[in-house]
């Protein structure tokens, strides 16, 4: 019997993974997981969690493995993601891929596709400085940010694809097009490779 979807989303910021993840989520009926947005909704919320990582939220930095390996193990055991999931930017270092493996195989679970979104570099950036320009809301789009976000990306979190592509296989799907045509053709990647 196939497995449930479990889905790895991977992609530079810009790359459309927020958008895509949400579209693939609703297709599959799975939970959509984005770990960036539950950091948002504490810092809107001002908890203890939220005050911690406001300033990092707006610098463009990574908050810490720990800290958001917590953060993911508690969303992660909510009864809605037990039939399956799209996670949006997390595992975003080798060692937060680590540990979602160590977590998921002590579940006895795995996941049934990692998927990279790929957009050349130059389209990237102007990307993200126009989510800036046209008010988004957040903080952390202005053009110096956006600049550190694919920074702190090529450093920490471009090798977690590597990391993926030793253990199997990783599905690459062009980020370029329409949003349709984008979801379209991640639809019949991930539906067309076995779980
Ligand atoms: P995102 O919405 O995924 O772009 O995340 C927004 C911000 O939240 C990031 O720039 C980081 O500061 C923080 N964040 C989200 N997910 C992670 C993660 N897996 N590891 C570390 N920091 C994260």
């Amino acid at each position: 019997m196939a497995q449930p979807y479990r889905i790895v989303m991977l992609g530079p910021p810009g790359a459309g993974k927020g958008t895509q993840s949400v579209l693939l989520s609703k297709r599959l009926g799975v939970p959509h997981i984005s770990t960036g947005e539950i950091l948002r909704a504490e810092s809107e919320k001002s908890t203890p969690l939220g005050a911690r990582v406001k300033p990092i939220l707006a610098s463009g930095d990574l908050v810490s493995d720990d800290l958001i390996i917590e953060v993911f193990e508690a969303r992660i055991a909510q009864d809605d993601c037990q039939g399956g999931f799209v996670l949006d930017g997390f595992p975003r270092t080798v060692a937060q891929a680590k540990a979602l493996d160590e977590l998921l195989s002590k579940l006895n679970k795995r996941l049934s596709h990692v998927v990279e979104l790929k957009v050349p570099e130059s389209v990237l950036l102007e990307r993200i400085q126009r989510r800036g320009a046209t008010g988004s809301g957040r903080s952390d789009d202005n053009a110096a940010i956006a600049a550190r976000r694919l920074q702190v990306y090529w450093e920490l979190t471009a090798p977690v694809t590597g990391f993926y592509r030793e253990k199997g296989t990783v599905v690459e799907v062009q980020g370029l097009g329409s949003v349709e045509e984008v979801q379209n053709t991640l639809l019949a990647s991930i539906v067309g490779q076995s779980r």
